[in-house]
């Protein structure tokens, strides 16, 4: 890991952490695992992420736009990448050429990809999208069959993979997931009564990875797993999986102020009485939210934050650490001494899950590995 001291606030990625947790989904499922490091790796930056999670065994990785597949291959990533979502028209030559697969569940898609495969004297590799119940991509469980002939059928095709998602599996209650595994073994079923059982069979995302062994078929598609946080409260990982990422900064500035003084735009906090109060390089644009209530770590101890966050600075009232000085690490998620702060701490604050903070976390903070 190259010095952060540099920097006014920098992300800490853990790529031992990745790798452990991706071996542990290895080694739990005994099926093949495909890592899903769309949005830059849930925050975390895509390609290092790979690496790592390649390390611990993954041999697939998931997506949701051909711009992060791209990236991926740019950077040398020869595994085979699939788009789960939506590829534009114009892309989907590029995707083809680059071997990376896609997610499909029309005819006109499908007819596209094979018209452009033809053309680059190549193959388009396609994933059957079934929509067994969230509603969101994919074409109903009666059309399936249909579809999937007309891929086998077609020569510049070749049909990969077949896939669905679960829209509770994270939840205590179970009947739905069940509910949607039945409707996607029937699909399944019918294929095989055809004999077009593509050779990948995929639905479970990390919850589903962790409490519905049922729909493991042939390969999982964990994301939040990878990076060592839970789906839900009702749905923890074992705990021999490891958070990958910290976020800290510095103390810039520490300033004594008199009582009745007012901090930050709108001056929405006042000291009560003389206070020692520091200022944080880190703000809203950092991805860091604009929200009260938020806390970070000084000395191993959680101190509050006053005041209006800014765009690029926040400011911490100090008096329950005296000892703290100017250029003193802070940490807003990770842990310091005894305390910790954890995604699921912030994202508590914030009122949102834990996916949402690691997505949100700003472009321009950079990220260093270890
Ligand atoms: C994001 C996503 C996943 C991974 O979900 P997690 O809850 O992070 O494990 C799997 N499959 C699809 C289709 C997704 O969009």
């Amino acid at each position: 890991m190259h010095s952060p001291e540099q920097y006014s606030t920098w992300i800490e990625v853990d790529c031992t952490a990745i790798e452990n947790n991706v071996r542990l989904l290895c080694r739990m499922t005994g099926v093949a695992v495909m890592a899903v490091v769309k949005a830059n790796g849930y925050g975390h930056g895509a390609v290092p992420v790979v690496r790592a999670a390649l390390q611990g065994g993954a041999t697939w990785c998931g997506v949701a736009r051909i711009e992060e597949a791209m990236e991926l291959r740019s950077a040398g990533i020869d595994c085979p990448i699939l788009i789960l979502g939506f590829t534009p028209w114009e892309k989907v030559e590029s995707a083809i050429a680059n071997d990376i697969s896609m997610a499909a569940w029309t005819a006109d898609q499908v007819n596209f990809a094979a018209v452009k495969a033809q053309n680059l004297g190549r193959k388009a590799r396609l994933h059957l999208k079934v929509d067994t119940g969230m509603s969101r991509l994919g074409l109903s469980p009666e059309d399936a069959v249909a579809l999937a002939r007309s891929m086998v059928h077609t020569p510049s095709i070749s049909f990969e993979g077949v896939f669905t998602h679960f829209a509770r599996a994270d939840e205590k209650d179970q009947f739905t997931t069940q509910q949607q595994e039945r409707c996607f073994r029937e699909v399944l079923t019918s294929l095989s009564a055809g004999d077009m059982l593509p050779p990948w069979i995929h639905a479970a995302n990390s919850a589903a990875t962790i409490s519905h062994p049922n729909t493991w078929f042939n390969m999982v598609r964990p994301g939040i797993a990878v990076y060592g946080l839970d789906p839900s409260p009702d749905c923890r990982l074992p705990s021999d999986f490891r958070s990958a990422l910290a976020w800290k900064t510095v103390i810039s500035q520490i300033k004594r102020l008199p009582a009745g003084r007012g901090v930050s735009y709108g001056h929405e906090y006042s000291t009560a009485s003389e206070e020692r109060i520091g200022t944080l390089p880190v703000g809203y644009a950092d991805g860091y939210r604009r929200v009260a209530g938020n806390k970070v770590l000084v000395r191993g101890k959680q101190i509050p934050v006053v005041g209006r966050v800014c765009m690029d600075q926040i400011m911490v009232q100090l008096d329950s650490v005296p000892e703290a000085r100017e250029g003193d690490e802070v940490v807003l998620i990770g842990s310091q001494g005894e305390e910790s702060l954890t995604v699921d701490n912030l994202a508590a604050i914030w009122r949102t899950v834990n996916y949402e903070v690691i997505c949100g976390l700003g472009a321009r903070v950079p990220r260093v590995y270890r």
